[in-house]
């Protein structure tokens, strides 16, 4: 009973919040299949909110794995027009995104690299007018997370699954503020306003500093200096589309971030937490960078699927984002890993490998991808976030006259 009322709260703060749903827009819902008793509660919800129409697009790791283990490797190397056509469609036609993930970490550990690879690229590639409409502010979107038992088990090895799902349940309760007391669960619209309120006053702080570039040191071994192109922009929290709608593109949400200039990064950046990338997990890695790429990487576990990443195409050896997070944020409070970019990044700073967010230099959602690169902006089929905040993080800003700013001690913000 308690379980249903959270999870209707859930759907609506998805619905509402999450892509701010409005009158007589089509809302495209991905989601696993095991997470469908959510998908039709979110289905319900957007209705109610004044969806045109809702569509939903089921999908099931185990399946896909059947077919990466089965079908042979130019069948990953396009995608039928019909199929990039349902999305890209809605996309044309005006829509908003809602994706649901369940991601059990290892669902594709040992399936042929290469097809993984080649399945990415041709998505990317035959779903390039949804994602152009999405980067130009044109598409609000969202991300939430659903437990299933493979993913609660690797956080929660010990525990029976019934128990480790709870846990997840939990987790992923307390990281989206919706919270329950005396059986009643409260609304968190009022939270997330003020907690979007407090990434929006950080934002803007480092807006006024426009510093050059961040420097990054810890005793993991992080020596690292990052450029920022003249005009990024650091956001954080909701954001808000052409049209004016105001929405959240990941829930949870903690983190403040820009570009990096994708010509200027030097040094080395240790990873403070394992990566989950295409179904494998990548462990105890480092990133050796000059002038923007990353030179020389090592891993303890998962080196091949990092180098997999690295060599996916020429941006994916450089990054797309900067993103700051204290380390006292309440995911990292929780104490748990997730094995998912999800929450794992929104507990520590990190950095992401590949795309950049075009709006996050300022006029860059109306430029071509050559004068992206030109300002700084990186592009690649790749985005993928890695984890480098630790308690003892420092980062300092330098602005256009040298001047050194703390802006990271002790792994929290100075300010
Ligand atoms: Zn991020
Ligand atoms: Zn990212």
């Amino acid at each position: 009973m308690k379980n249903e009322q959270k999870l209707r709260a859930y759907a609506r703060l998805t619905v509402r919040q999450g892509v701010n749903v409005s009158d007589g827009i089509y809302v495209v819902v991905r989601c696993p299949i095991i997470a469908a008793d959510f998908g039709r509660m979110v289905m319900e919800e957007a209705f109610d909110a004044g969806a045109k129409d809702v569509i939903m697009q089921y999908s099931d790791d185990r399946t896909s794995r059947v077919r990466y283990e089965r079908a042979a490797l130019d069948r990953f190397e396009t995608v039928p027009a019909w199929q990039a056509e349902q999305s890209n469609y809605y996309a044309r036609e005006g829509c908003v995104a809602i994706s649901i993930i369940a991601e059990d970490p290892e669902a594709f550990s040992g399936v042929d690299g290469q097809k993984l690879l080649a399945a990415a690229k041709a998505r990317r590639a035959a779903l390039k007018e949804f994602y152009d409409i999405m980067d130009a502010g044109d598409l609000r979107w969202t991300v939430v997370a659903y437990p299933c038992v493979p993913w609660a088990k690797k956080i929660f090895p010990d525990c029976p699954d019934d128990i480790a799902v709870a846990k997840l349940w939990d987790a992923i309760y307390t990281s989206v503020r919706i919270t329950e007391e005396a059986g009643i669960v409260s609304d968190p619209v009022v939270k997330w306003e003020e907690h979007d309120r407090i990434l929006k006053g950080r934002a803007e702080k480092l807006n006024r500093y426009a510093f050059r570039a961040l420097e990054y040191k810890n005793s993991l071994g992080t020596d690292f200096r990052v450029g920022l192109p003249e005009g990024h922009i650091w956001f954080g929290g909701s954001e808000t589309s052409n049209d004016g709608y105001v929405y959240f593109p990941n829930m949870p949400t903690e983190e403040i971030f820009t570009m990096p200039h994708r010509l200027q990064a030097d040094g080395t950046v240790f990873a403070s937490m394992p990566l989950s990338y295409q179904g494998c997990l990548i462990e105890d890695f480092s990133l050796m960078f000059q002038n923007g790429c990353v030179v020389e990487h090592h891993a303890r576990v998962g080196e091949d699927a990092l180098t997999r990443l690295l060599d996916t195409d020429e941006g994916s050896r450089h990054l797309g984002e900067v993103a700051l997070i204290p380390y006292d944020s309440p995911i990292r409070q929780l104490g748990i890993l997730f094995y998912n970019t999800l929450f794992d990044e929104n507990a520590s700073c990190h950095l992401a490998l590949g795309r950049c967010y075009p709006n996050t230099v300022r006029g860059g959602e109306l430029l071509s991808e050559e004068e992206l690169a030109s300002r700084g902006g990186n592009s690649s089929v790749n985005h993928v976030d890695f984890m480098i905040g630790t308690a003892d993080m420092t980062v300092t800003g330098i602005t256009s006259d040298g001047e050194q700013i703390p802006v990271f001690e002790n792994g929290n913000f100075v300010f």
